[in-house]
């Protein structure tokens, strides 16, 4: 078979089930893509071809001997924010770059046990601060659609590796529209779940009251498939939250879009910077909504214009404490032939760190300084819940919002946006996770350049169920999601 590349979960799980190919054959498969056609798109920054090889017999014997589950032996990447027991976790960062993990994130412990098989670790923007995965230690990642342009960020290398079919699904993680920006950027379908549905446990922090893993892949029903693998308490987060799990996979129809209210908030469609060939993509493909029977409904979200300055306190703020444990004495990277402590300190972060956390790292410890703590931190705390009821009222009249997912299609390598630009595109996404909500990213069409637009829809609190099942009734009738770039057509 040469074009396994192409199946869905659903009938990768079939095709195992049915023995029409074993889990070996099919690792086998994407390595050897990898192989071939990862040089282009540099989206794995380590892959772990041996272990996969091992984990995919295990999982076969496992189909022999009847013990398999429905997602025994098919393949994953994982973002390389997610420890890995025995395998480089670097975060993209220098700082990591010699860092083996001793022991599996949870979503990493929860994918082995449903019998998924590791390919290897994907690039992201260095401690996942950024939009276009161009601040990782290990250089830019290619948007498959056009090599010349950035996949997004920070899950760049999880939204590539995807759409370059390199792996048929990924996890990402969403600190700011880190799962949906990229997965709007490359043409895919990423769910960011409510905060506390996906454990936190061994995903390396950024800013932990915003942090959330979550699914990237083709379609939603794919995601589904990788959200039951994902989501559930776990003691070991303590902010992760005891409620039963949806069978998501099992719901992907749940939910009737004809008695589907949608809002569309008059602020968002009137951003300054919002792309025309965007704006139209959305605009028709919630037209297309409608045609299904979906009802919009024109709303007010009113703290918009507070979102950019709001999460770029917060987000740094918890980063700046987050990563005051990158010190140099207890592991990652260490400066040479340090004279004192001080010096070991000082050159150890000032050389391990790049620009762009360091930024963030300077921002935040000024905003909870003595003095300015109350000015700024406190502040944006208290606008921060502002933002939240604003989300809350909406939903007192709709179901979901509509939003783009990014005011723009995706940017060319070394644009080099001005860190302000470059925040001020995460307009459509940051709010949601200031406020902990779920939100989803489908394709929807291209701009006149062939880049992909993306469609978000936000929901209430554990409304993740619905989501999918909105996207997976919009995909059914529509192909975007099915779309693929050129260098995926090519075959290993
Ligand atoms: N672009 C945003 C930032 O740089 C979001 C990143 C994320 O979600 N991890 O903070």
């Amino acid at each position: 078979m040469t074009d396994l590349h192409r199946l869905s979960i659903r009938e990768l799980a079939e095709g195992l089930a049915q023995a029409q190919f074993s889990s070996r054959e099919l690792t086998a498969h994407y390595l050897k893509r990898i192989e071939k056609i990862d040089a282009q798109v540099q989206s794995y920054v380590t892959v772990t071809a041996e272990q996969a090889l091992a984990q995919a017999d295990a999982a076969d014997a496992l189909r022999q001997a009847g013990q398999a589950t429905v997602l025994t032996g098919v393949p994953i990447a994982h973002k390389d924010i997610f420890c890995t027991q025995g395998i480089r976790t670097s975060a993209g960062s220098k700082m990591l770059d010699n860092f083996i993990s001793p022991y599996d994130a949870t979503v990493v412990a929860k994918g082995k046990t449903a019998g998924l098989v590791t390919l290897g670790k994907v690039n992201m923007d260095e401690f996942a601060m950024g939009s276009t995965s161009e601040s990782s230690y290990y250089g830019a990642t290619k948007n498959p659609w056009a090599l010349d342009h950035v996949p997004g960020g920070s899950s760049g290398g999880s939204a590539a590796v995807v759409a370059a079919d390199l792996a048929p699904f990924a996890t990402g993680t969403d600190t700011g529209g880190s799962i949906r920006q990229p997965a709007s950027f490359c043409g895919l379908t990423g769910l960011k779940p409510t905060y506390g549905r996906v454990s936190r446990f061994g995903m390396i922090a950024y800013a932990s009251s915003l942090d959330q893993g979550g699914p990237m892949a083709r379609s939603a029903e794919d995601c589904a498939y990788l959200m039951n693998v994902m989501a559930g308490h776990d003691a070991k987060d303590s902010t992760s939250i005891e409620k039963d799990v949806d069978d998501y996979v099992a719901n992907l129809n749940s939910t009737a879009v004809k008695s589907l209210r949608i809002g569309i908030p008059k602020q968002y469609f009137n951003v300054a910077g919002l792309d025309a060939a965007v704006k139209a993509r959305v605009e028709e493909s919630l037209k297309k909504l409608e045609e299904m029977g979906a009802t919009l409904v024109e709303i007010d979200l009113n703290m918009t214009e507070a979102y950019v300055p709001t999460y770029y306190l917060i987000a740094p703020a918890e980063a700046s404490s987050n990563l005051s444990r990158f010190d140099g004495v207890r592991y990652g990277y260490r400066c040479e032939n340090p004279t004192d402590i001080l010096d070991l300190y000082k050159r150890s972060r000032s050389e391990g760190f790049g620009p762009e956390v360091q930024r963030r790292i300077l921002i935040g410890t000024y905003a909870l300084s003595a003095g300015y703590y109350d000015a700024y931190y406190v502040k944006a705390q208290k606008v921060r819940r502002l933002i939240q009821q604003d989300f809350l009222k909406a939903f007192e009249n709709v179901d979901v919002i509509a939003a783009p997912s990014a005011p723009t299609t995706a940017y060319r390598i070394g644009a080099s946006l001005d860190p302000v630009e470059m925040y001020l595109g995460d307009i459509y996404t940051i709010a949601v996770n200031l406020a902990g909500l779920p939100a989803i990213n489908a394709p929807v069409g291209f701009d006149q350049d062939q880049l992909p637009v993306g469609l978000q829809l936000i929901g209430n609190y554990w409304s993740e169920s619905q989501l999918l099942s909105i996207v997976h009734q919009y995909q059914q009738n529509t192909d975007w999601h099915t779309k693929r770039a050129a260098i995926a057509e090519e075959n290993a």
